[in-house]
């Protein structure tokens, strides 16, 4: 049982430090278990650091080397996406990937990450001509002279999993605390005392998942032993009508720093162009530069000399938390019990995400701790599951009887991702409540289109204002300070509900 007395902490289980998609999880992992876990996120939502901004690439398991637990959780990881994914309404398709080379070296490298994918396990592998690599994706160049095909590889929208995962975790019982910086850990008793930015918990056991953080977060408890290195990785989002070029994933031949320029079709069907890689100084440095994205501009053309690039409709930036040990660092420290971590995680982290959920777990069964599934999960298989509405997913049929039973699903906000006001509206009364325009964005992807929000933007604003009732001026396209309303410029009508409406300046 959780409970809060006065000032005093609030006592609690478990503690997850970081709301990306490894806190989220190891919270649905656990979330099926006789135990109270809260999760704690400094920022004003989940899934807003590396989990972000990435490729969203299900990696199929060939690339880290082998033996690693790298390579262990990748492998299980992607296996485990499909039904996950599939539990969580979530957007994921299994459309495989391709690693393309050119030349003999290339060639070279292919063969060496198919003999490494099969130590890794992977199934289905197989190593391709260019031809054959071409009847995959017919856009790609005649200089390819072999591929490596891997079928379990495939695309997520990472975000989504990330939400769906904390969703659960909280129909089940647990708890998320937004805008709860940990600033201390200290030892109390056998546990832990740990200190935000927002109030204390009292804990038994915590789980670190900062992400770019981790390194900081562990040295609040334990002696120094590893570093996050930040690596920024900047891309290019273009239209869907070139998304239509390429049917799946698509690697150019990995360089010592990166996994090679990737083309790749998005959940939504975009394409995505990208990464770059290049160590910052500044964790938080989310800027796109000219010199990268012309960089990938020209590597990616190489590959697919079709690309529009004048359909380029975002580009924007994630930044790599990569250990200074070149592995997951996934453990109880062993100097301070009961201290966990899931730190530098790393490409393939998101693959991999859902089986590091399950090994925490694991390591916390083996540290005594004891998993009783909850008589509520027992009773109520389905309260691990979550379904949300997708209009523009849906059969006519089901369109026109949804439409019939709540008009607000026959109300169009975002014309480019047929996106309806009840949609929006299940986003802010969603049980981590969108509070931003870019928080709805990433539960139903109004806003992700071709037009970036200048046509649903407003009416999002309008719908935020109305049902949080706040001032358009107070709206935040998403983090903190970023106000997207300057002050009044004239007075309207604002529909508060279905019968009323209010005078408001904006
Ligand atoms: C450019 C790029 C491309 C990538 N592509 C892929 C890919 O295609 N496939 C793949 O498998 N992986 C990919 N990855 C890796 C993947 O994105 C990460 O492994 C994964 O998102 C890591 O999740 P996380 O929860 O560890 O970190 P994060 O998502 O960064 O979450 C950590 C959270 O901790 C919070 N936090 C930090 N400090 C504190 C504190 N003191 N108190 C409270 N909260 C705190 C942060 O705000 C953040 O929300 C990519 C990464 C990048 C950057």
């Amino acid at each position: 049982m959780t409970y809060t007395t006065g000032n005093q902490p609030e006592t609690t289980d478990i503690i997850i430090i970081g709301g990306g998609v490894i806190g989220a999880s190891i919270a649905y992992s656990l979330c099926k278990y006789e135990l109270t876990v809260i999760l704690l996120e400094k920022q004003s939502d989940v899934a807003l650091g590396a989990t972000r901004a990435n490729s969203g690439i299900v990696h199929a398991g060939y690339d880290p080397p082998p033996g690693s637990l790298m390579a262990r959780l990748n492998v299980e990881g992607a296996a485990m996406m499909e039904t996950v994914c599939k539990d969580l309404d979530v957007l994921y398709f299994k459309c495989g990937s391709l690693l393309v080379a050119s030349g003999e070296k290339e060639d070279a490298v292919v063969r060496d990450l198919y003999a490494r994918g099969i130590q890794n396990g992977v199934e289905g592998l197989e190593v391709l001509s260019g031809d054959e690599a071409r009847q995959h994706e017919p856009a790609l160049t005649a200089g390819i002279t072999s591929a490596l095909y891997a079928p379990s590889a495939g695309i997520v929208n990472p975000w989504e999993l990330c939400i769906g995962l904390s969703e659960v975790f909280i129909r089940c019982g647990g708890k998320v605390m937004l805008n709860s910086e940990v600033t201390a850990i200290e030892r109390s008793g056998d546990g832990f005392l740990v200190r935000t930015s927002s109030g204390s918990y009292l804990a038994k056991r915590v789980i670190n998942a900062a992400g770019l953080y981790s390194d900081t977060v562990h040295r609040m408890v334990a002696e120094d032993d590893f570093s996050i290195i930040p690596s920024r990785g900047e891309y290019f989002l273009l239209d869907k009508n070139q998304g239509s070029a390429v049917n799946g994933v698509i690697f150019g031949c990995p360089t010592p720093d990166t996994k090679g320029v990737l083309i790749a079709r998005t959940v939504h069907g975009n394409m995505i162009v990208g990464p770059s890689s290049e160590s910052i100084a500044d964790k938080d440095d989310t800027a796109t530069t000219a010199a990268k994205l012309d960089e990938i501009r020209s590597r990616a053309s190489q590959l697919m000399p079709s690309i529009n690039f004048r359909d380029n409709i975002r580009n924007y930036s994630g930044i790599r938390a990569n250990p200074s040990t070149k592995e997951f660092i996934i453990r109880e420290v062993p100097s301070v019990p009961g201290f966990f971590e899931a730190a530098g995680i790393k490409s393939p982290g998101l693959a991999a995400s859902i089986a590091i959920g399950r090994h925490m777990t694991g390591l916390l069964k083996a540290s005594g701790l004891l998993l009783i599934q909850k008589q509520s999960v027992r009773d109520n298989p389905a309260l691990l599951r979550r379904t949300i509405v997708r209009f523009s997913r849906m059969s006519p049929e089901s369109k026109k009887a949804l439409v019939a039973s709540d008009s607000r699903y026959g109300r169009i906000v975002c014309r480019c991702e047929t996106v309806t006001e009840g949609e929006v509206l299940d986003a802010i009364h969603s049980p981590i409540p969108a509070r931003t325009i870019d928080a709805v964005k990433r539960r139903t992807a109004a806003g992700l289109g071709r037009c970036q929000g200048g046509f649903c933007g407003p009416r999002i604003a309008s719908l935020l204002a109305s049902e949080l009732a706040i001032l358009p001026t107070e709206i935040l396209q998403d983090k903190p300070g970023s106000y997207i309303f300057t002050g009044p410029t004239k007075d309207i009508e604002l529909t508060t509900s279905a019968t009323q409406t209010k005078k408001v300046s904006i």
